[in-house]
């Protein structure tokens, strides 16, 4: 099961497909409310029109805050003051060594963002590209077709505008593009310029 953004509640899809509320599921002991599903998943193509795409994020579940407790560990049972202290300290030698390891990166995106770019370029034989102009295109592939604006960083699977990473169907366009840059086809999240500000 998974949580679904919007609303006015808090909705966690079950198993079966049913919506619930999330104290439903607490209820339901045979429910996992901490399974998460890959945003890759067929399950996930259903409710990605929920997101928005403001946030680029690749992740269908939110465990910050578990993953945060995690992290402070004892620091969260002191008196605030301490508590605070304990979190700048135990935060500050990661931003350094963040800070020093962007130093090195010589692209314009993040290592992370260029592994995927070089996988996604990898896989443009699976899909049939129908160009209707040179920004606008059809593509069918194994998920069915979907049309792709290349100025918009759009797709109508809508992967593109939520993760900010090209989906494969807009990969195939910007694959049998000449001298394509597809740095240019990333959100700017993923570039170490934005690494380095944060
Ligand atoms: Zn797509």
């Amino acid at each position: 099961m998974w949580r679904i953004r919007g609303g006015r509640r808090s909705l966690i899809r079950s198993v079966d497909g049913d919506l619930i509320t999330q104290a439903q599921a607490v209820s339901n002991p045979l429910l996992d409310i901490q399974n998460t599903q890959s945003f890759d998943s067929q399950e996930s193509n259903n409710i990605r029109s929920m997101f928005g795409t403001t946030a680029k994020c690749t992740h269908l579940t939110n465990n910050v805050v578990e993953s945060f407790n995690a992290f402070i560990g004892d620091a969260r049972a002191k008196p605030i003051i301490f508590c605070i202290d304990a979190i700048r300290l135990k935060i500050m030698p990661k931003i350094n060594y963040r800070r020093m390891s962007a130093e090195r990166w010589k692209g314009v995106l993040v290592p992370e963002a260029q592994k995927q770019l070089m996988e996604l370029s990898k896989n443009k034989g699976m899909y049939d590209v129908h160009r209707s102009s040179n920004d606008r295109a059809e593509v069918d592939g194994p998920e069915g077709r979907w049309d792709v604006i290349l100025s918009e960083k759009y797709c109508s699977c809508r992967r593109w505008q939520v993760t900010g990473m090209p989906c494969n169907y807009a990969a195939a366009v910007i694959a049998h593009m000449r001298n394509a840059r597809w740095e240019d086809y990333v959100d700017e999240c993923y570039s170490v310029a934005r690494y380095k500000a944060a």
